[in-house]
């Protein structure tokens, strides 16, 4: 553990200490940021003590992203919530979200120390240890996930960037540099255990013992990370952030059930319905979408911000000894279709598709018929099969009906040949939509 003392104090302690950060920095946004005063002025809020403690947040409007974007301009490119003097910030991230345009995060060296701080611990909750070494994938330069690259030098590993794009060059420094870690997101980690396969690579037989994924979802979903395990010979861990509020924001420890709040003191979690904005309960057990809080930041603190992550959480004792919640992401608003008033994650088909291993590859692609969101069953879903395997239609249909037990979901599936789906260095896309 990077910070034991804080990494298992009493949840009920770190509360008491959150309540207090939580009214300071109210405070603090109510002085500097001319969103929030024009925002909780319209709610009758002009100071902490109107809005009361953590306890009461949940009576605050939510914050997002498109309303700080609207107050973006050429002469504010951060927005009306900037709080801190142009002179104090030391690094500026740009994310492009869903939509393509780039938004800006500013940071001040506070903000930035406690972003690495949060992200060593999420990462090192993954079971690296100072003086092992690890191989980065992540072109993370102008993105916010650069600054989870520092978290593994505050974590005393040895560094081996790599970026994306060169899977040669990847696995010649595996193969020579000897990495105890890999860092990846999940669709290249499968990509890469195919690529080695097809090689005849003994990646299972490679100094990597812990894969740690991050980016996207699916890393924490059995069936895929048991395909990832068996495929590298490795552990495989997962963390998760959202580039507005802070990199690596959440890390799963050895026990794989969950992510723990690794930016705990730094971020408080709640949970909504995503379709009401109404406030469920954050207890052991509990879905909804992950609404994020900042409670000592400096630049452009965000309050009860909408992430569009849909997660699971749990609270029970973990037997690592840290006592943050855990999360699983089961998907984004972004990826989600409704077909005839059911939710579907394109990450959680793949998942129920996997478990039809070996002789499904484990690649997915959702082919919706209509435009946007809202389809009418049966949602056609490519299913790749695996090297050798033909396609049959009793395969099909099992498929088919595992996906209405599991998901309650009517598809189609067609399984396409080994290969005919696309691959990913980066992200995967799983969606193919009309437009
Ligand atoms: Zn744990």
């Amino acid at each position: 553990m990077l910070d034991p003392d804080v990494e298992t104090r009493p949840w009920d302690e770190q509360v008491v200490l959150d309540d207090g950060a939580y009214r300071a920095q109210l405070d603090y946004l109510l002085e500097h940021s001319a969103f929030y005063r024009d925002k909780l002025g319209a709610f009758g809020v002009s100071s902490a003590d109107d809005a009361g403690g953590l306890a009461q947040i949940g009576r605050l409007p939510l914050t997002e992203k498109g309303e700080l974007r609207e107050t973006c301009t050429p002469e504010s490119p951060f927005g009306t919530h900037l709080c801190a003097a142009p002179g104090a910030l030391v690094r500026i991230y740009s994310t492009s979200g869903t939509t393509g345009i780039p938004s800006y995060v500013p940071l001040t060296a506070g903000d930035l120390d406690r972003w690495v701080l949060g992200s060593a611990r999420s990462y090192a909750a993954s079971g690296v240890v100072a003086g092992e070494r690890i191989v980065s994938t992540y072109n993370a330069g102008p993105f916010v996930a650069g600054a989870a690259l520092a978290s593994f030098d505050r974590i005393g590993l040895c560094h081996i960037p790599i970026g994306t794009g060169n899977t040669e060059r990847l696995v010649a420094a595996i193969g020579l540099l000897r990495p105890d870690a890999a860092v990846l997101t999940p669709s290249y980690a499968a990509h890469l255990v195919e690529w080695a396969a097809e090689r005849g690579i003994d990646l299972p037989g490679s100094s990597v013992r812990r894969v740690l994924v991050a980016g996207e979802p699916g890393g924490g979903e059995p069936a895929f990370r048991s395909l990832l395990e068996a495929g590298w010979g490795a552990r495989v861990t997962e963390a998760m952030g959202i580039g507005d509020i802070g990199v690596s924001l959440w890390g799963e420890c050895e026990a794989q059930d969950g992510m723990h709040l690794g930016a705990r003191g730094h971020v408080h979690a709640e949970l909504i319905d995503p379709d009401t904005g109404v406030v469920r309960s954050f207890r052991d057990g509990a879905a909804g979408e992950l609404v994020l809080t900042h409670l000592r930041h400096e630049a452009a603190p965000l309050l009860r911000f909408r992430t569009r992550d849909h997660v699971e959480v749990r609270t029970s004792p973990c037997s690592c000894g840290r006592t943050a919640p855990r999360i699983r992401c089961v998907g984004r608003t972004d990826d989600m279709l409704i077909v005839r008033g059911v939710n579907v994650f394109p990450s959680a088909v793949r998942e129920v598709v996997g478990g039809f291993a070996p002789r499904v590859s484990g690649s997915v692609l959702l082919r919706p018929r209509a435009p946007g969101v809202k389809q009418e069953p049966p949602l056609p879903v490519s299913v790749e099969l695996a090297p050798g395997v033909d396609a049959d239609p009793v395969l099909a249909e099992a498929i088919r009906d595992r996906l209405r037990a599991v998901l309650t979901v009517q598809t189609q599936p067609e399984l396409v040949p080994y290969g005919s789906l696309p691959r990913s260095e980066y992200k995967s896309n799983l969606v193919q939509r009309q437009v």
